[in-house]
């Protein structure tokens, strides 16, 4: 019965994991970080870091691709006879599908997405532009939002989530965290300011 159980919860995490493999371990190598500073500082806007938003975005939509590895597998178990195995699978599976589906309801959507990466984009063209909030705009993703290196002040309050950079927590704790939040930003909007 015991084994039967640790079956189960290790066919969840594996089929839970599966799908988020994508986006945890291929954007962390350190070529595909060059140019960007080290996480977690904050990193200034360019036409480079709009493109890694849309390439995080696809990352998350290779993982829901991917899905279908535990659901296919979890079926073959089920059939092989590895059965509590199976049912963690296709449980873990069809529970990732579910919610990456929400957002089609109108709910989460994922971490990255092409209006994030558009609002970016309008921040940069502000900057340039002669409604800049001061003379020598930098502005710069920070954790909790878009504000200007130079004056400070807050351009887009959008918290940034990850963007595949490798994490100071290291490999480990990093890719635990990510597995639990997913790539989305656990910091809070800063309160309202004037
Ligand atoms: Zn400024």
């Amino acid at each position: 019965m015991i084994s039967a159980v640790l079956y189960f919860i290790a066919g969840f995490l594996l089929g839970h994991l599966m799908p988020r493999v994508p986006f945890i371990l291929i954007s962390r190598n350190a070529g595909f970080n060059k140019g960007f500073p080290p996480h977690p500082e904050p990193i200034p806007l360019s036409p480079r870091l709009t493109q890694r938003v849309l390439h995080m975005r696809w990352f998350h939509r290779l993982g829901t691709m991917t899905t279908a590895l535990p659901l296919l597998f979890g079926y073959l178990s089920i059939l092989g006879g590895q059965s509590t195995f199976g049912y963690g699978l296709f449980l873990a599976g069809g529970w990732t599908l579910l919610s990456r589906g929400q957002a089609l309801l109108g709910g989460p959507t994922l971490p990255c997405t092409l209006e994030m990466a558009q609002r970016l984009q309008m921040v940069m063209n502000i900057a340039d532009s002669e409604d800049a909030c001061c003379s020598h705009p930098q502005p710069q993703w920070w954790m909790e939002s878009v504000r200007c290196g130079s004056c400070s002040k807050k351009l887009e309050d959008m918290p940034q989530p990850d963007l595949g950079r490798p994490r100071k927590d290291g490999f480990f704790l990093g890719g635990l965290r990510l597995w639990i939040s997913d790539g989305h930003s656990m910091v809070l909007p800063d309160e309202p300011q004037n």
